[in-house]
């Protein structure tokens, strides 16, 4: 997204409010491509006065008291409607205390006129590469509940994303919501990023370790270093071995920066990148499981 725009003005288009879900759905079936759904409008404002987008048809999707749901039921998890904010998720106790890597991802992000505005749903529309909430999603094992007039399916966020701004779902359908699964009382997770001279992640990082259950179960997963999100599928079984946990950790955080496709593009090159990843893994798995 470059701020550096000709256009100070928004293209034409016909503004609607849907008061229910039913209708936002009947208004994208007849609108289809035409039509671009609003939710906090950070995203979808900033490309339209750039051009990059030019929906004749404008769905506002705020006031649908379905999508305004932040629910947490023990044994099932987390589910955030599609209006929720950033900002709404950094106060919410639950999220705070349980579901450490999304609180940290969304409290990190941009400031509090952003957060109070932009959805979490629409930031995994978005599927722009640097962005924060997916990663934590990921390593949650979280997915999208989509809807359109005739059927209801669920994606994982790992899935549903497909590339730079290339997402997993058709013009005559919505995302209402994010299914975040139970995480175990012992599990642990974090989200760490390093965005100096940027505004945007030159690379961020979700980690989401359960290690003294029945089941171990790792996940690390990293952003902006690729055209979406990816696991260090290696690194991950490293940190499954038994052994002195600060090796672990070193020879993790090396493995992830060694085996991760990694680009190189105007905000870091490919080298810096993984220096980067090598030291954002063992800062954030430190700080989760310590050295010893
Ligand atoms: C200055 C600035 C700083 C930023 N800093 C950060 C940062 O540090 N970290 C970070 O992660 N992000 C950052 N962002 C990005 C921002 O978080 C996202 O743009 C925002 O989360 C998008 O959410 P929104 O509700 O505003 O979506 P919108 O702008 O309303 O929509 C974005 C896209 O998603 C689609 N969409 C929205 N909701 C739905 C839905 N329910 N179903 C289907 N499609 C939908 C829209 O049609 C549109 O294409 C920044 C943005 C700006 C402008």
């Amino acid at each position: 997204m470059s701020f550096g725009s000709p256009y100070f003005t928004l293209p034409d288009f016909t503004y609607h409010k849907p008061r229910t879900l039913r209708d936002a759905l009947e208004l994208l079936e007849k609108y289809g491509d035409d039509a671009k759904i609003l939710a906090g409008g950070v995203g979808l404002i900033a490309f339209m006065k750039e051009r990059l987008v030019s929906p004749s048809h404008v769905i506002d999707v705020k006031e649908i008291p379905e999508l305004k749901r932040l629910e947490y039921r023990k044994g099932e998890g987390l589910i955030i409607g599609a209006t929720i904010t950033f900002s709404e998720l950094e106060s919410h106790q639950v999220v705070r205390e349980k579901y450490r890597a999304l609180y940290q991802a969304v409290k990190l992000a941009s400031d509090s006129i952003i957060r109070n505005r932009a959805t979490l749903v629409g930031n995994v529309c978005e599927a722009i590469p640097w962005v924060d909430g997916p990663p934590p999603l990921i390593a949650y094992g979280a997915e999208v509940e989509i809807r359109s007039l005739d059927r209801v399916r669920r994606v994982p966020v790992a899935d549903f994303i497909k590339g730079p701004v290339e997402i997993d779902l058709e013009p005559r359908e919505i995302v209402t919501s994010i299914h975040v699964p139970e995480v175990p009382d012992e599990a642990k997770s974090g989200f760490v990023k390093f965005n100096i001279g940027s505004e945007f992640a030159l690379v961020n990082l979700a980690a989401y370790l359960s290690l003294n259950g029945k089941k171990k179960d790792v996940r690390l997963v990293y952003g902006a270093i690729s055209p979406k999100p990816v696991r260090a599928l290696e690194a991950e079984k490293i940190l499954l071995a038994e052994g002195d946990m600060r090796t672990l950790i070193t020879s993790a955080a090396l493995k992830a920066s060694e085996e991760l496709e990694v680009i190189s593009d105007v905000l870091a090159s490919e080298d810096f990148r993984r220096h980067l990843i090598k030291v954002l893994t063992v800062k954030l798995l430190t700080e989760l499981i310590g050295g010893g």
